[in-house]
């Protein structure tokens, strides 16, 4: 097994990481792009970073994602990328007739320090940017961040460059979903939609990355937020940004260029995250919440009573991206299970301290490590071998290496099909969420069970 031989000395590390616990800056930059209806992801870059960030979204989402590549050869390495991306956007416009072609850098195209603002205003003036069509950009340079800090770099790119006031109020609400599966998208608006109000989301990756199978093609699917939502939402009554990381950015260059007001919140992962979240929207919109979302609150904790018994006190290791862990932590302790290895790939102090101000009353010590990988948390579970592993795919390895019970959760799931028409925020994605959980722990009951003790009703 090829893990087999990780080792339970935990010797000071500050420049090496081994299996990273995230990806690269343009996946999440891609991935948002695509949730603009009528646009095509353009990576400036070599073709094999495109090809790389365009096979992660097609095994994830086990859709065709299309993008665009400046195919940077030697030439460009050295002297720009400036002739490949206009001869570029010419061909993408006059080939596949997109609306809108959102460029995101590379850390080539960055390294190089190619001024993408500078250059699409150039295709412009050449006439490569046919009237009432769009090329915009974000920078993301993979040397820092990771995937959810190009989602938040694109999205807050599509804000600035879309939006518009009008000085009249469109009497709708913008919500920012974060780095969340199409599923969760769709969720995020019925629930707002549930409550009266009219969100304008975007990026919307629904119908998009898990729409219907007809049979026929199309490179444009129907979903994604149109062009004329994108270009309101300076005329919104305000903005719900959910997820800090992946949204709080494009929430705040709203605010401060249309006076959008905004509110940040956790992702609406569990019980109390997916309160504060239908509170934000019943407090902005000044709306009451109806019956219906009453309901399946009351479900999920109805869920959560008949399953506590077998939550207590199990130990959970966790990797996974900032704004996924921080509200999953929450609702995990909420249920009296004890997350006790914590790692994200994402550096930044203020969410192990959000991770301990969470746990601090755990009656065990807890390991959180921002900018951490996943080689670290499988020496922690060596040290303190934990009954549950939440992680992306990645985290199989350990899982099979210390035949732990896994739960596959967050971005990218590889090995698993389905997962993105299922969502994991909100009400019903807590229940799914629990039901994951309590499928693994009691198979494992069941697997190591004595036949004496292997019990037909649990
Ligand atoms: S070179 Fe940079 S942008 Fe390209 S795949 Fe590697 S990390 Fe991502």
């Amino acid at each position: 097994m090829l893990l087999r031989h990780t080792h339970t000395e935990i010797l000071p590390r500050e420049a090496l990481t081994v299996n990273p616990a995230k990806t690269c800056q343009p996946v999440g930059a891609m991935y948002a792009s695509l949730g603009i209806h009528n646009c095509l992801p353009h990576s400036h870059g070599s073709q094999g970073c495109c090809a790389y960030h365009r096979s992660a979204l097609t095994r994830h989402y086990r859709e065709p994602v299309m993008a665009a590549t400046s195919s940077f050869t030697e030439g460009s390495s050295v002297f720009g990328g400036q002739a490949n991306l206009i001869q570029a956007i010419d061909n993408i416009f006059t080939t596949y007739d997109p609306d809108i072609i959102a460029v995101h850098t590379t850390c080539l195209s960055e390294t190089i320090g190619d001024d993408l603002y500078q250059i699409t205003n150039k295709a412009v003036k050449e006439g490569k940017v046919p009237p009432g069509k769009h090329v915009f950009h974000a920078n993301t340079p993979s040397y820092v961040g990771s995937h959810v800090t190009g989602f938040a770099n694109m999205t807050k790119a599509m804000a600035l460059y879309f939006s518009k006031s009008t000085g009249v109020h469109n009497g709708r609400f913008n919500i920012i979903p974060g780095y969340v599966e199409p599923s969760d998208m769709s969720e995020i608006k019925r629930l707002a939609r549930e409550m009266g109000i009219r969100p304008i989301l975007f990026p919307d990756t629904s119908d998009v990355l898990n729409g219907p199978q007809t049979g026929k093609y199309k490179m444009f699917p129907q979903g994604g937020t149109p062009l004329e939502d994108l270009v309101s939402t300076g005329d919104s009554m305000g903005t719900i940004a959910l997820g800090p990381l992946a949204s709080a950015d494009a929430a705040r260059a709203l605010d401060g260029k249309w006076h959008v007001p905004c509110r940040v919140e956790d992702l609406p992962i569990g019980l109390s995250a997916t309160d504060r979240f239908i509170d934000a929207l019943r407090k902005a919109a000044g709306v009451s919440v109806p019956d219906s979302i009453t309901r399946e609150r009351g479900q999920l904790l109805d869920i959560i009573t008949d399953m506590h018994q077998y939550f207590y006190q199990k130990k959970v290791a966790l990797a996974g991206d900032p704004d996924h862990l921080i509200p999953l932590v929450e609702f995990l302790v909420q249920i009296d299970m004890m997350p006790i290895h914590i790692v994200t790939g994402t550096s930044g102090k203020a969410f192990e301290k959000q991770i301990q101000a969470l746990t601090a009353h755990l009656p065990c010590k807890v390991n959180v490590k921002a900018g951490g990988d996943m080689f670290m948390l499988h020496q922690w579970i060596k040290n303190d071998p934990v009954d549950l592993l939440m992680a992306n795919t990645y985290g199989k390895y350990m899982a099979k290496d210390d035949d732990i019970p896994f739960v596959r959760f967050g971005f990218p799931i590889l090995d698993r099909v389905g997962h993105s028409y299922f969502p994991t925020t909100c009400y019903r994605g807590g229940m799914r969420l629990l039901e994951k959980i309590l499928d693994v722990l009691l198979d494992r009951m069941d697997r190591d069970a004595p036949e004496e003790r292997f019990e037909l009703v649990m």
